[in-house]
């Protein structure tokens, strides 16, 4: 059994499509995913996903690309994350890739919000799932100040060097790995993945976005997450079904939930 711990499926390609999904994921062995919010607006919709169905989960929180929309205050985190299919805040960290004629002063907002998430999670005692992108030195920092160690969570499709999964680790977070994995390119991240001990691993599709290798391009869904597993099999010289079983055993200690069995 295999359990994608972030994907988008309240976004309108995967929504719309949402039995063929589930069958897809059945027919793959793929027992649970947790569907991550990104501005408070979808909230309503991935929260009636994991309403209606047993093995969908949700998060609270706004993306920290999210420009233009509803800025979370502290309360309003609260009183979603208490609904008891909420497993986790976020996705919340900070991005620099796209400052768009900004400085990285200027993006003292990006800051505040992720603040606000810390606080959030720590105060309900709920994991962090972490977005963080050309930004990962504020975005450790940040961590440490707020205490974040003490709720944990996942730094969410891992890009970044060796140097910054020793300190996400030594913080006590998870390392989640995506499709991006399987890409050519990904040599670099390959040699991280081989390094990040198994009982500290998830995987994730971010589905619709960075479908696996041998998809790559295609809108993706949580049915391909045992791609990412097979790569992490490889590079551990381990059977996948190993990989598949260690990391759904890790989302439920992490997130504090059981998954079900495939009927
Ligand atoms: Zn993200
Ligand atoms: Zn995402």
């Amino acid at each position: 059994m295999y359990v994608d711990s972030h994907c988008h499926l309240s976004f309108p390609e995967l929504r719309e499509r949402l039995d063929g999904i589930l069958a897809d994921m059945r027919a793959a062995e793929v027992s649970g995913a947790l569907c991550i919010c990104t501005a408070m607006e979808e909230f309503e919709l991935v929260r009636e996903l994991a309403d209606a169905h047993p093995n969908l989960w949700a998060s609270v929180g706004v993306h920290p690309d999210t420009e233009g929309m509803t800025e979370p205050a502290l309360e309003d985190l609260l009183e979603r994350a208490r609904h008891p299919r909420v497993i986790a805040i976020g996705e919340t960290g900070l991005d620099y890739y796209r400052l768009e004629g900004r400085s990285v002063a200027d993006m003292a907002w990006q800051r505040d919000r992720f603040r606000v998430h810390i606080r959030a999670g720590r105060e309900l005692d709920l994991p962090l799932v972490i977005h963080t992108r050309s930004a990962s030195d504020d975005t450790l920092s940040i961590l440490r100040e707020e205490g974040a160690g003490a709720s944990r969570g996942v730094f969410h499709c891992f890009t970044e060097t060796m140097a910054v999964a020793r300190a996400a680790l030594d913080l006590g977070f998870h390392i989640s790995f995506s499709g991006i994995l399987t890409f050519k390119t990904a040599a670099e991240l390959r040699e991280v993945a081989r390094f990040v001990p198994l009982d500290r691993c998830l995987i994730e599709t971010d589905s619709p976005y960075l479908a696996p290798v041998p998809h790559r391009g295609k809108t993706n869904t949580p049915a391909w997450v045992p791609l990412v597993a097979r790569q992490i099999a490889e590079l551990k010289g381990m059977a996948p079904e190993a990989v598949g079983e260690a990391t759904r055993e890790n989302f439920e200690n992490l997130f504090g939930v059981q998954v079900p069995a495939l009927a």
